[in-house]
């Protein structure tokens, strides 16, 4: 069995968000797809450990927003690196509350969506919750980011409690400008060849020639927690 071959499903990069009272959290997902146009109902496959899981089976409620290509890194490392039980992930982020109470980003959003949970699906690590839409607004008419896209050109990579991860061969070609460093933290590689456009660190740029104070463009860790591949 060759595992590679899921990697040509294709996916979108997504921020799903929910909220106990007046508790907000929020995480990425690339596993939301439309289910039914009449009613028009959606579905996203959540990691049972998450906060966000515990957040959509207690509310009934979740949100969607597609994250545009221009999304930052830092911006999916916040949401997806980190967990809500020990951080406010909207402590410094832009949001509105929607209808369902849920909290909606307004930057590096093309549209985003509400949903009514309607029924559950059990799929062992994760829970695929069904949802009603109860409300879709678009934002900005800009390209929806692809799990490509953030994989390929922003140099993204899943977290190990992703739906669609899988472990990566970490043997690598070894290049003359210092070779591919990886983040022990969150496994984001820098590559020489394609810099740090966040941090405006131009290619070709040596992982030992980065400023002491740059961090990892996902997660945040120091130069220190990166060891070469
Ligand atoms: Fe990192």
């Amino acid at each position: 069995m060759n595992l590679k071959a899921l990697y040509n499903i294709s996916y979108g990069v997504y921020i799903i968000t929910s909220k106990v009272n007046e508790r907000l959290n929020g995480q990425i997902a690339n596993t939301v797809f439309q289910v039914t146009s009449e009613p028009p109902i959606i579905a996203v496959s959540i990691n049972k450990q998450n906060l966000t899981y515990e957040f959509i089976e207690k509310s009934g409620v979740f949100g969607v927003l597609i994250l545009s290509k221009e999304a930052p890194l830092k911006l999916i490392g916040h949401f997806g690196f980190q967990s809500g039980r020990e951080i406010d992930k909207f402590e410094d982020i832009s949001y509105i509350i929607g209808k369902t109470g849920v909290p909606l980003l307004k930057n590096y959003t093309v549209a985003s969506l509400e949903a009514k949970v309607i029924n559950t699906v059990n799929a062992v690590t994760h829970t695929i919750f069904i949802g009603k839409l109860v409300n879709a607004e678009i934002i900005d008419n800009k390209e929806p980011m692809t799990y490509a896209y953030y994989h390929e050109i922003k140099g993204g990579r899943s977290p190990k409690a992703a739906p669609t991860y899988i472990e990566e061969n970490e043997t690598k070609k070894k290049k003359s400008n210092g070779g591919k460093y990886k983040c022990k933290i969150c496994g984001y590689v820098y590559d020489p060849e394609k810099g740090d456009p966040d941090s405006n660190i131009a290619p070709p740029t040596p992982f030992k020639e980065l400023p002491d104070d740059w961090v990892c463009p996902v997660c945040g860790a120091g130069k220190e927690e990166f060891e070469k591949l």
